[in-house]
């Protein structure tokens, strides 16, 4: 697929994220504006909600712009989602009669606050990296227990908390939790010393359901995709895990990118989940390609240190399952999905050890520290350290990109 020009000359830059193939949906505010919903194009952003005042936008089902989130719109359906994606392409291609019309909605992105783009109802986060899973089941039990039984045959998940969702540029506070001591009789509380990141992409649900739903359904119900960092304690997690999963060790934050780039952007960037080593069950056979060539990166830059350095590469065609094979196994139980639901993939590494998407697995537990240039090593995240993920699909002379997901982890307090 070639690159789509519009009159927003930035939006025709080889190297910009947001061309008009992409079109993706975030919340901004100015110093004369409340937040509210935009679209990004080169180096603009369109106000959705003024063209929805202006009745140049008339979504069917009603007025839906005139809340910070896109929920509102997102509850209206896959119709909805295209056509509203078909007249934005429209206003804003090369030699379009609306320009004069449009142009004063647009604002420069450098004059505008990003937000929370949408409403999170309820977060779930699975484990659905292989080598990732192998990885970290490798140091924590040893190789010959590293994926658990049931790891081939479902995609494993535990349910987190909306309340700890926030938006790229959020600064994030180290966590105090309680730690293993000299024995287990001997447990204290403390900073967690083995702060972490963990590369992920998180599915933003604009469907529902209510039962069951087939793999084919629930990649339906997927409005779009964000970058996601499911920052993580992993003293506290090791002493936690086990009986019952993951719990205070990843209840800190989550951070997401800016913008939900829809599905509809990302459609010519498909890909298969790998080979099976196990068939999987009917419920969730795969059933077309779900997985998607997104190129993903992530970097630290130590608190004074003029650049950053890149920690890991991968993709998210590293997984294992799909998001939509996670909801179709979430909602076979009969659990209820939501509009506004966040389905984070687990953390995404590839084969290689420059694929590793934690510190954990990057340094080995902390046994082979990471050189991050100017002489400095980190085994996890040290106070003051800015971690950022980028990502994108590339096409044929145009890129789609989600916006950085940053975050400065601050002192525990
Ligand atoms: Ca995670």
């Amino acid at each position: 697929m070639a690159l789509i020009r519009s009159w927003v000359e930035s939006a025709n830059s080889p190297t910009t994220e947001f061309p008009l193939n992409n079109l993706p949906c975030g919340v901004f505010s100015t110093e004369e504006t409340e937040p509210r919903p935009g679209v990004a194009i080169g180096d603009r952003i369109v106000d959705i909600a003024r063209l929805e005042e202006e009745g140049i936008i008339t979504p069917e089902g009603g007025t839906v712009f005139d809340v910070p989130f896109w929920n509102d719109f997102m509850e209206l359906g896959e119709d909805a989602w295209a056509a509203f994606r078909a007249q934005l392409t429209a206003l804003l291609t090369e030699g379009s009669s609306d320009r004069e019309r449009i142009e004063p909605m647009l604002i420069p992105m450098a004059n505008a606050r990003l937000h929370m783009p949408f409403a999170v109802s309820e977060y779930t986060d699975f484990y659905a990296g292989y080598h990732h899973a192998t990885n970290v089941g490798t140091m924590f039990r040893g190789a010959e227990n590293a994926l658990p039984p049931n790891w081939l045959h479902m995609p494993i998940g535990y349910n987190g908390r909306a309340s700890s969702v926030v938006v790229s540029g959020t600064d994030i506070r180290r966590p105090m939790g309680q730690l293993k001591g000299a024995d287990d009789d001997r447990p204290y509380f403390a900073a967690s010393g083995k702060f972490d990141i963990e590369l992920e992409m998180g599915a933003v649900l604009g469907g529902a359901s209510d039962g069951p739903v087939s793999v084919a359904e629930a990649d339906k119900m997927i409005f779009g995709y964000v970058l996601l960092n499911d920052w993580s304690a992993r003293d506290i997690q090791a002493w936690e895990y086990q009986p019952l999963g993951p719990f205070q060790s990843k209840a800190t934050a989550t951070s997401i990118s800016p913008w939900i780039v829809t599905r509809a952007a990302l459609e010519p960037f498909r890909a298969d989940t790998p080979p099976r080593i196990h068939p999987l069950l009917d419920y969730i056979r795969d059933d077309g390609p779900m997985l998607y060539d997104i190129d993903l990166t992530v970097a630290i830059q130590p608190e004074g240190a003029g650049h950053e350095t890149v920690l890991a590469r991968t993709n998210h065609r590293e997984l294992y399952y799909s998001s939509a094979q996670q909801i179709a196994h979430h909602a076979s139980s009969g659990c209820p999905m939501n509009c506004g639901d966040l389905i984070g993939s687990g953390t995404i590494s590839g084969p290689l050890r420059e694929n590793r998407g934690s510190l954990l697995e990057l340094s080995w537990g902390g046994k082979e520290p990471v050189e991050i240039g100017n002489g400095m090593s980190r085994s996890f995240i040290e106070d003051g350290d800015r971690l950022t993920l980028r990502g994108g699909a590339s096409g044929d002379g145009y890129r789609i990109g989600f916006g950085e997901c940053t975050g400065k982890v601050l002192p525990a307090r």
